[in-house]
């Protein structure tokens, strides 16, 4: 009975406590809070005679306020293309783990040379997402939770478990590679990815450069095709509201 009354009267100390200390995530930053250019993780762009843009003045590196930004100047040397002398950066890290995603490093590039880019361009942990395709990946995803689920359930002997395991090995066919990972002051971050077996083609991927091969006109059937539906759903809305007025 006492220790009942003394858990009782412990666990409502600490809410007591705890209601009028300030709510420690209040103002945390969602999405909807970044800037128009932010796209979760970042790239360094070339200039139009091809060079690698940024010129190493640290900008990005002085005004991070987490301080994540490593950028090691090289000399400076002229610029093949226009002959001036130019800096050049020799190495240019960002710890993503410690970043908080302000984007203040891409507004202070005097040179447009950081740019932020989709999360789907980061280089992840993992080989598969390389190799499979897009609904093979999204496919897979549900049977590993159904499997998980099974396996919790103690379903190890259900022929579902079976063909769960036999579908996840034959997704494995094609996956290998390597992961270039950089191991910086207790962060491991991945910086790059590849496989003999890869489906990202950067000449299908770049859709601006010289190399793409990417055939533009080829959109038009699936843009109609996808937005059908949405026609319809616009014109059937359309037509009843005309016979209701
Ligand atoms: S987004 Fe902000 S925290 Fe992240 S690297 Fe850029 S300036 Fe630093
Ligand atoms: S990315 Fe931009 S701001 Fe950062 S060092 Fe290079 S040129 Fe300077």
């Amino acid at each position: 009975m006492n220790t009942y009354f003394g858990g009782s009267l412990r666990a409502l100390s600490i809410t007591f406590r705890n209601i009028f200390r300030p709510a420690i995530t209040e103002g945390m930053r969602g999405p909807e809070a970044h800037e128009e250019r932010y796209r979760g993780s970042f790239a360094l762009t070339h200039n139009e005679h091809g060079e690698e843009a940024c010129i190493a003045c640290q900008a990005c590196a002085k005004i991070c306020p987490s301080q994540v930004i490593t950028v090691v100047a090289g000399p400076k040397k002229p610029s093949e293309a226009t002959g001036k002398k130019r800096g050049w950066s020799e190495e240019f890290v960002i710890n993503l783990q410690a970043c908080i995603l302000c984007g203040l490093c891409v507004q202070a590039c005097p040179e447009d040379a950081l740019v932020a880019v989709r999360p789907q361009e980061r280089p992840g942990f993992s080989r598969e997402d390389l190799v499979l395709t897009r609904d093979l990946i999204h496919f897979k995803r549900t049977i590993e939770q159904k499997l998980a689920d099974m396996i919790y359930e103690g379903q190890w002997f259900d022929p579902l478990t079976d063909a769960c395991m036999a579908f996840l090995e034959s997704t494995q066919e094609r996956v290998s590679g390597t992961i270039r990972l950089r191991l910086y002051k207790g962060n491991c971050t991945p910086e790059g990815r590849k496989s003999p077996n890869a489906v990202y083609d950067m000449s299908l991927a770049t859709y601006t450069s010289d190399e793409d091969t990417y055939t533009h006109e080829a959109a038009k059937g699936f843009i109609d095709l996808w937005g059908l539906p949405i026609e319809v759903w616009a014109r059937v809305g359309e037509k009843n509201a005309e016979g209701s007025s």
